[in-house]
Order: structure tokens, then C-alpha cells, then sequence
């Protein structure tokens, strides 16, 4: 079975890249450590009266190109190595989109869906205390990720404030928009996914209207990838949570689906539809397959059952590099993580400009500011690919890799 270390994986990707740009070896020293990490033990009182103590870490991979960006994740099976590899990916992300960031990210090792509402606010508070010494809109600007959401913002910008004395709302992205938050945040990352995706179909000459897509994740991006793509004519006719998918080959209802997941937490028990694993969601013959729940989830175990002749990477490393290598040689189009979910950093990025201009954009100006950074970035990404003879994960990291290195070199070494 192949064991998945994402921080290796990382690694190896970075190293690939660093050979084909000729990087000086101290550059790849450098990026191949992160700048800071900060460990946190956090004391929460449960809504039993016990104190029970959680592990907290924020990573910040690089900020050679600016202030850091990245998600907070709550999730059981959390990592310091994992979080590590996602603040380097963060990095590379943002280079890629040319937003003026480096990569960072935070996790609590917690199981929010054991943990009362009240139970997760005090966690989200005292992290927010304890990691506050290196965040700022000037330092490391948090956002949503798996397991986070803009009630969690929300609690991370006041108790940041509270502690300043004053309202800081651009020491967080995907605020709610009555604090601050963008238009179109929300979406923003599945908006990118999708835009990925019908450009993907259009320069393979595959009709994106009346293709079958199948979502593994039904969160933030995959729920909100799924609707974006069934209104571009897309039949969504798989969709899973953590507990299973659901399958219906003529095309799920979408709105029953949500309806579910409202009354019951989970996508199962829709009805009208035929009840599948994750593992078979992957293995569907469908025309786009949409990894966006955990990484690791396509590895050397299964990739040969993967049928779909394009998969969008809308979660972060949800496939392992060699899985990746065998699904490029097969031919099949992978969209790269960095490329295809940088929509949620690129959205980000514009709150956080309104916010330290205090200016509202309106949703239509998001939408296409964001449109025209994707399909900038998705076509400078081809270009590379075919003039260097590279896939598109190689061609991705050569753009980002390139523009951080630069900064470095412009920068020069202190002291
Ligand atoms: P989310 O918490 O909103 O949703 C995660 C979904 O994945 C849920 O439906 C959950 O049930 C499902 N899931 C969890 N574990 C699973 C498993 N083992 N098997 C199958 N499904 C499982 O999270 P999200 O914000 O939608 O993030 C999803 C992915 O996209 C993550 O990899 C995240 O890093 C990445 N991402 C998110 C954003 C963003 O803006 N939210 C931006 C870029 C990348």
C-alpha cells in the first residue's frame, strides 16, 4: 500500500522543479524549509466543565512576496508534516495566480462534529490568542479550510480585534459580508474549479454542456462546485461526504441533495439515489472527476481504476505524484491543485485589498476580476506545458517555483 507523506511529496515536487530551473542549491535550501513554524497547545473548557488541551500550529512556508496567506483546518487526523506541506503549497499558489503573498497554513488537531458550537468558538478564540503574536494584515492573514467556514472567520477577526482595540477585518479572508467579507468568497474556490474545468473541456474539444462529472467532497468547494457546474450544463451524477456518495447516473437533484445535507449533516439518504463508497465515486465512468475532500485520496492503490479523461484537483494534493505521473502518461488531463482551486487565495487576496482600503466591490466585479485570473493563469500554464514538453503540475510548478526564486534573488540574503 503506498503510504502518503505529503511533506515528502511536497518535497520531491519542489526538488523536480528546482532541477529543470537550475536553481542555485541554497535557493532550494531555503524553500525547502519553512519559514516559521509555531506550535500551540490550547486549553478549551468543554461545555461539561472539563479542560481538555488541543494541539494548534501555523506554518508560514515563504513570505518573500508578501505578507503569508493560507486556511485553518480542524480535522482528527491533522499533521504537523501535513500542514507543513499545504503552507508550501500555499506558496506556490499564490506565485502562480502573481498575488503579492507567501504560503502559510494552520491546523487544530480537534473533531468538530463532536464538538458543540460553544466548545468550537472558545478553541477558535484561545488559537487565535495564542497564534495572534504572528498574524496581522501586514504578517499572515488566515481563511477557511476543511472544517472552517465564515462564522469561524468571524470569531478569529474579533478576538484579533478585541485584543488590538480596534477593528482589524483584513487579518482574515472569507469573512461574513456584514464584517467585511467579499462578495463572491464564498464560491470563489469552486468558481475557479469550474472555470478550470470548462477550459480544460474546450481545449481538448469536449463539450462541457452534457458532460457527467462526479464530486468526491460535498463541502465549500465540492457542494458549491457541484450547483456552478449543473447551471453550466454539467450532470453532476455523483456527489460524497465522509460517510459515502450518493449516485443517481441521470443526474442528481441537486436541490434534494442540499436538502438533505441540511436536515441530516450528510449527503446519504437523498432520495432518488442509488448509494455508492468513496472508493467507487473515484472509480465512476464519468467525464470529469473532482477529488475535493482530503489529499491522498488517489494513490498508486487506485489509480488505475480512475476512468475519467479529465480530473480537477479542487482539493489540495488529493493525488500522489506518482499517481499523478500515471494518470499524465495515460493521457489523462489532470488540473493541477495550485491552478485549479486558487480561486478561494485570488478572492481572498480581493478582500483583503478592499478591506485595507475600505472599498466594496460589487459580486460582478469579483466575478470577473477572478475569471481573468484564472484563465491568465490556466493558458500561461498550457503555454509553458507544451513549450517545455512538460504536464501541467510540472509546467504549474516551473511558473510559481520561477517567480518565488526571483524574489529571493531580488531580495538578497539578510543580514
Ligand atoms: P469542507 O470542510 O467544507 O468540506 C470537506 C468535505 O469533504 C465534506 O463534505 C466532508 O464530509 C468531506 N470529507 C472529509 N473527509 C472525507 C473522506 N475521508 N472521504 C470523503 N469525503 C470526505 O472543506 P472545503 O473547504 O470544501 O475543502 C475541501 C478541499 O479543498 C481541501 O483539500 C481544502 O484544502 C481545499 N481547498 C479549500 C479552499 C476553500 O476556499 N475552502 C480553497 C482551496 C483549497
Amino acid at each position: 500500500m503506498e503510504v502518503v507523506d505529503q511533506w515528502e511529496n511536497a518535497l520531491r515536487d519542489l526538488r523536480e522543479v528546482a532541477a529543470l530551473l537550475e536553481l542555485p542549491e541554497e535557493t532550494v535550501a531555503v524553500l525547502s524549509n519553512p519559514r516559521r513554524i509555531l506550535s500551540v497547545s490550547l486549553p478549551v473548557r468543554m461545555d461539561d466543565g472539563e479542560v481538555r488541551v488541543f494541539e494548534g500550529y501555523r506554518v508560514q512556508h515563504s513570505l518573500d512576496r508578501g505578507p503569508a496567506k493560507g486556511g485553518l483546518r480542524y480535522h482528527p487526523d491533522v499533521s504537523l508534516d501535513e500542514v507543513k506541506a499545504l503552507a508550501m503549497l500555499m506558496t506556490w499558489k499564490c506565485a502562480l495566480v502573481k498575488i503579492p503573498f507567501g504560503g502559510a497554513k494552520g491546523a487544530v488537531v480537534c473533531d468538530p462534529d463532536r464538538m458543540s458550537e460553544a466548545e468550537i468558538e472558545r478553541l477558535t478564540r484561545r488559537y487565535t490568542a495564542e497564534v495572534g503574536i504572528i498574524l496581522g494584515p501586514e504578517k499572515d492573514i488566515p481563511a477557511p479550510d476543511v472544517n472552517t467556514n465564515p462564522r469561524v472567520m468571524a470569531w478569529i477577526m474579533d478576538t484579533y480585534s478585541m485584543n488590538m482595540g480596534y477593528s482589524v477585518p483584513e487579518v482574515v479572508t472569507g469573512k461574513p459580508p456584514e464584517i467585511g467579507g467579499s462578495e463572491g468568497r464564498f464560491d470563489a474556490t469552486a468558481r475557479g474549479v469550474v472555470t478550470t474545468i470548462r477550459e480544460a473541456c474546450r481545449v481538448q474539444n469536449r463539450a462541457f454542456a452534457g458532460s457527467t462529472m462526479a464530486i468526491q467532497g460535498a463541502g465549500n468547494v465540492g457542494g458549491n462546485a457541484a450547483k456552478l457546474a449543473a447551471d453550466l450544463g454539467s450532470s453532476v451524477v455523483a456527489l460524497s461526504d465522509v460517510n459515502g456518495a450518493v449516485y443517481n447516473p441521470r443526474g442528481l437533484n441537486l436541490w434534494a441533495v442540499a436538502a438533505r445535507v441540511l436536515k441530516t449533516g450528510s449527503v446519504l439518504g437523498t432520495p432518488g439515489c442509488e448509494e455508492i463508497s468513496n472508493a467507487e465515486l473515484l472509480a465512476l465512468d464519468v467525464d470529469i472527476l473532482v477529488p475535493a475532500a482530503l489529499g491522498g485520496t488517489i494513490t498508486m492503490d487506485n489509480v488505475n481504476e480512475v476512468k475519467a479523461p479529465i480530473v480537477a484537483e479542487a482539493a489540495n494534493a488529493p493525488i500522489t505524484p506518482d499517481a499523478e505521473k500515471a494518470l499524465f502518461e495515460r493521457g489523462t488531463f489532470v488540473i493541477p491543485d495550485i491552478l485549479c482551486n486558487a480561486g478561494g487565495v485570488t478572492v481572498s487576496y480581493f478582500e483583503w485589498v478592499q478591506n485595507i482600503q475600505s472599498l466594496l466591490w460589487k459580486e460582478e466585479d469579483v466575478y470577473k476580476r477572478l475569471e481573468e485570473v484564472m484563465l491568465t493563469a490556466f493558458y500561461r500554464v498550457l503555454d509553458i506545458g507544451s513549450r517545455r514538453g512538460v504536464n501541467l503540475r510540472v509546467a504549474s510548478m516551473v511558473l510559481a517555483v520561477d517567480r518565488v526564486a526571483k524574489a529571493i534573488k531580488a531580495r538578497g540574503l539578510f543580514p
